[in-house]
């Protein structure tokens, strides 16, 4: 019998061990086989939080033993929250495509009030640019809570004494809120167009200015406001113009994901899955519809194009 099988087992296991080799489980040498510091060396810094952090890293990447473990750690690093995300489809409204060409079609005609009175049609094509844009801010301030045939009556009154930034100074506010009855709020409106002229002659040499940012700050223009006066005195797109005809339809449509309570709440879903190039097309084409067909009380759901893929047909 050779020396080896002399040694008891267990002491053969404790030998292997201190040598470097594998024991039972195949790891315990990998453990032990760390160099000790010689005496006397000085002692190495302890390893800090983000050292501590690299290492359960690495031993994170590397393969265990364990099925159970290794599954848990496939799922962390081959489906990254991240990239969940970003993969995600957009949501959109089923049917839109097809619910907007309908409108479009009822639209055809351009013969709602917003086509003749809406505040695009309230300017005096002949003046200087910049009073039609002028022309534009005070129409868009008018027309809250009132109808187009009133605030185009409005426009037309101010238009004949001279509907200019030096007119509107010059004119005493009850002169100003006089003309401008009945529009909704006219004390308050006549106030406000006063300040906000006020502001646009000494800040902005008689103009209106040219960002969302600072038209709210005028008294009276709210975000529904500025983005119409963006679309319709600058030509430029800076969000969806969403009133009460806009919110309304919306949520028949069923064009946002969740039943929202409030136009700002509508015009934010709405931004997030309408392509931008119908943004300045959607006010116009939806009030006018509003106003034709899908009536705030009793919607003409049998006149409607839509009456067979609308979600809210049944309810009217
Ligand atoms: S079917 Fe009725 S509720 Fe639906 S969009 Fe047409 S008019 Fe409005």
């Amino acid at each position: 019998m050779c020396a080896a099988r002399r040694v008891p087992l267990r002491r053969r296991r404790r030998l292997g061990a201190a040598r470097g080799g594998e024991g039972r489980d195949g790891r315990a040498g990998e453990m032990e086989t760390a160099p000790a510091p010689p005496a006397g060396a000085p002692r190495a810094p302890r390893p800090g939080p983000s050292a501590c952090r690299a290492a359960k890293g690495e031993a994170s990447a590397a393969p265990r033993s364990s099925p159970r473990r290794r599954r848990r750690l496939c799922v962390e690093y081959e489906a990254p929250r991240g990239g969940e995300a970003e993969a995600a489809p957009r949501w959109e409204p089923e049917g839109w495509r097809r619910q907007l060409a309908h409108i479009r079609a009822m639209r055809a005609a351009r013969d709602a009030p917003v086509d003749r009175m809406g505040a695009a049609a309230c300017v005096d094509g002949a003046a200087p640019p910049e009073v039609r844009r002028y022309q534009v801010l005070l129409a868009l301030m008018l027309s809250s809570q009132t109808r187009d045939q009133v605030t185009w009556a409005a426009v037309r009154r101010l238009r004949e004494d001279g509907l200019t930034v030096d007119r509107i100074l010059q004119a005493e506010e009850g002169a100003l809120g006089r003309l401008i009855y009945p529009v909704g709020f006219w004390k308050n409106k006549a106030r406000y167009i006063k300040q906000t002229t006020a502001i646009l002659k000494r800040d902005y040499a008689g103009d209106i200015p040219k960002t969302v940012a600072e038209l709210v700050k005028l008294p009276g223009v709210g975000p529904k406001m500025a983005h119409l006066v963006m679309n319709i005195a600058w030509q430029t797109v800076s969000g969806i113009g969403v009133d009460t005809h806009v919110h309304r339809i919306s949520n028949r449509l069923k064009w946002v994901k969740e039943e929202t309570k409030h136009p700002e709440e509508t015009r934010q879903a709405l931004e997030k899955w309408l392509p931008r190039e119908l943004w300045s097309e959607l006010n116009w084409l939806l009030v006018g519809f509003g106003q034709q067909i899908c009536l705030p009380v009793n919607p003409r759901c049998s006149e409607c194009l839509n009456q067979a893929i609308c979600p809210a047909s049944r309810k009217h």
